[in-house]
């Protein structure tokens, strides 16, 4: 429960942290992308100036897309309220990612074909998903599985999991894994905004997340949502399981 608190107000802070700075940041990028783009045209494709331009571009896209997460973790509630099938985001996301994310790893959908539709926002979801499938593939250097699954809950609830079977987390990682910034990734590889987003986005859709780890086994990410127009808590879980970040 300590954690959990800890948790919160981290989001909270980083929330309005993120909600002053942004504005600020997305002029700062403006101009580097303004500038950038303006110059590449103005050089062939092959000079080195192009490719210094064009590394620039990237770059400044990426802190575009890191002050949009930032901005997203202090969201509390769901963009959008609609009536929403975790089967097709999912499905939706793998045809996404399946030609370059994917394409390493062999895929295994367990979709529950009778999935009780959830209520929020699925662009919300999707990118959740996509983070997720991102850090399973880049867990599984070579021949690794990635099964995507749903089920229904007793309770009312649904769960979607997300499960590799990469290198897995040692204790002291796992326990930092849902930091906002916390990452092992090289730099300019991970942001370590990817787990704490998804965590974000769980909790403004009212939902619980767990991650199961095992080092040199996997990883498995669970997320339970409360079935559309279901109140209370989710009932059933199988066997014992290792709850971080007080979800
Ligand atoms: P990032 O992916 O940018 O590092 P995340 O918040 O998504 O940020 O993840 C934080 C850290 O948690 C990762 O750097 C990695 O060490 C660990 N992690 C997350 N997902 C997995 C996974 N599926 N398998 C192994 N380690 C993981």
């Amino acid at each position: 429960i300590e954690q959990k608190i800890q948790q919160s107000q981290k989001m909270e802070s980083l929330g309005s942290l993120a909600g002053g700075v942004a504005h600020d940041m997305n002029n700062v990028l403006g101009a580097i992308l303004g500038l950038a783009s303006a110059h590449l045209e103005n050089h062939p494709v092959g000079s080195p100036a192009h490719g210094a331009f064009s590394t620039i571009l990237k770059a400044a896209r990426r802190g575009g897309e890191m002050v949009k997460s930032l901005l997203n973790l202090a969201r509390q509630n769901p963009a959008e309220q609609r009536e929403l099938d975790l089967n097709a985001i999912l499905r939706e996301e793998v045809h996404l990612l399946e030609r370059t994310t994917l394409a390493k790893v062999r895929l295994q959908l367990d979709l529950a074909p009778d999935l009780r539709p959830v209520r929020g926002d699925a662009a919300d979801l999707a990118h959740a998903f996509m983070n997720l499938c991102v850090n399973a593939v880049d867990a599984m250097p070579e021949n690794g599985t990635l099964t995507l699954g749903t089920r229904n809950l007793e309770g009312g609830w649904v769960e979607a999991r997300v499960e590799d079977t990469g290198t897995g987390m040692a204790p002291e990682v796992l326990e930092k894994a849902l930091d906002p910034f916390f990452t092992t990734k090289e730099v300019g590889k991970g942001t370590g905004l990817g787990l704490s987003l998804v965590y974000s986005t769980v909790k403004a859709h009212g939902g619980k997340m767990e991650l199961q780890s095992e080092p040199g086994r996997g990883t498995c990410v669970i997320l339970r949502f409360p079935a559309s127009g279901v109140s209370g808590e989710p009932r059933e879980s199988s066997g014992p399981q290792k709850i971080v970040g007080g979800l």
